[in-house]
């Protein structure tokens, strides 16, 4: 998609915090206002997380109300701007259709309007696992993102498949 918006307002990740959420809001005001969305960009909160490990972002809502937009800063870093920015498109629609019609999912009108907005038709599950718990013996695979008893002590379990012994390795 041409969008000269996405270069305009480019960052990348030797920006802070500030600046990086600045840069979305102002692509996110242009995006609202070319594709006539019910978002008053002003109006929500804004912040960076930088322990989201799953996610590319998301929007929180109270009863239905949208009130902010999380980014996910690891995200951005791997990704760079265009992914961050197609992120953006993803949660100005959640905040539309919570606006207008209470609506959170990825159903029908989502879907029509991320066609229309080029955006990525879910909550982008990105981050590549750290560890990953191994069963020696049928080869199941349990992917962990962080440190847990089972990355930790893994001997203490066993397979629920097949009940075989684990081994931890980390991800390259
Ligand atoms: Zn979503
Ligand atoms: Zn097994």
């Amino acid at each position: 998609m041409d969008d000269p918006a996405l270069r305009r307002y480019a960052v990348d990740d030797g920006a802070t915090d500030e600046q990086f959420l600045a840069a979305a809001k102002l692509y996110a005001r242009e995006v609202v206002d070319r594709h006539d969305l019910a978002v008053d960009v002003s109006d929500l909160e804004w912040s960076v997380s930088k322990r989201a490990k799953r996610r590319a972002g998301a929007v929180k809502h109270r009863d239905g109300d949208p009130e902010s937009v999380v980014l996910t800063w690891d995200h951005f870093a791997a990704q760079g701007w265009e992914a961050a920015a197609a992120t953006v498109r993803h949660e100005l629609i959640h905040v539309h259709l919570l606006a207008e019609e209470g609506d959170a999912t990825h159903g029908a009108a989502f879907e029509a309007l991320a066609a229309e907005l080029d955006a990525p038709l879910h909550c982008e599950r990105f981050t590549d696992p750290k560890w990953w718990v191994v069963c020696e013996d049928c080869d199941a695979r349990i992917a962990r993102y962080r440190r847990s008893k089972l990355v930790e002590q893994p001997e203490q379990y066993r397979c629920r498949d097949c009940g075989g012994r684990f081994r931890v390795e980390e991800a390259a």
